[in-house]
């Protein structure tokens, strides 16, 4: 028991920089004291090998982050009304929304099923909600059926993003989407302008939103409380403005 004690203890010892180097790569594991005690049948064994199962553990630690797809994308009814405001807001800077909000419609062509309707909300870091739109909201994708979907997102997509839905789109011909965006983001950056290009050429209707879509989102999407949307003082304007700026693009 003694023996088995302090070879754990000295096991543990020897993983801390290992943990820590993981934490500095940002690929923290929190299952190696269960490994450690799993192994605890054969210690005589594994002691002189503990190195090197480390390190095929760490091999496989790195893969499984990947398996992990859209755990940070938020999906829901109806955004919190101050979230809307904010997130949506179309100014020409957007400093601090590092998220989007994807709301969305899609209608299957069959009556029977009526319109879905939800909003997505992600955080940069991790998956996009236009990306997680497809994984989640169109688990049961049947190419049969005709899909008309519309989404109303905070911003325009990234280029990543842009490139994917356009592929989709190009493979799946039995959906008709429309993007209404309230911010262009990044609009003067190559790569951006090349993505919503993508977009228009696999038949995506790309659109700014004008200030009725706003109050269309706030009736529809929001948690509103039967109050209308007082539209901010610069809404036409930064709509004018961004519409130019599309328009220039997709030319
Ligand atoms: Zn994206």
């Amino acid at each position: 028991m003694a023996d088995k004690g302090r070879a754990v203890a000295r096991r543990k010892d020897r993983k801390e920089p290992d943990a820590a180097d993981r934490a500095k790569s940002g690929k923290e594991e929190e299952n190696i004291p269960e490994k450690t005690e799993n192994n605890e049948g054969a210690p005589a064994a594994e002691e002189p090998a503990g190195g090197a199962v480390a390190n095929g553990q760490n091999g496989e630690f790195k893969v499984e982050p990947m398996e992990l797809p859209p755990f940070e994308i938020i999906q829901g009814d109806r955004i919190d009304a101050f979230a809307f405001k904010f997130q949506f807001k179309n100014v020409e800077y957007s400093s601090g929304r590092n998220k989007t909000f994807l709301c969305y419609l899609v209608d299957k062509g069959k009556a029977s099923d009526g319109l879905l309707r939800g909003y997505l909300e992600d955080e940069h870091s991790g998956a996009h909600a236009e990306e997680a739109f497809f994984i989640q909201c169109l688990p049961d994708y049947d190419p049969a059926l005709k899909y008309t979907i519309t989404w109303y997102v905070s911003s325009s997509p990234c280029s990543a993003c842009a490139e994917k839905i356009a592929e989709v789109l190009k493979a799946r011909k039995n959906i008709k989407l429309s993007i209404f965006a309230a911010r262009l983001f990044e609009w003067e950056e190559a790569e951006i302008q090349a993505g919503m290009k993508s977009l228009n050429a696999a038949g995506c209707k790309l659109r700014v939103m004008k200030p009725l879509d706003f109050s269309y989102i706030w009736d529809t999407f929001v948690e509103n409380e039967d109050q209308p949307l007082n539209l901010w003082e610069d809404c036409k304007d930064n709509y004018e403005y961004y519409h130019e700026k599309l328009s220039e693009i997709l030319q």
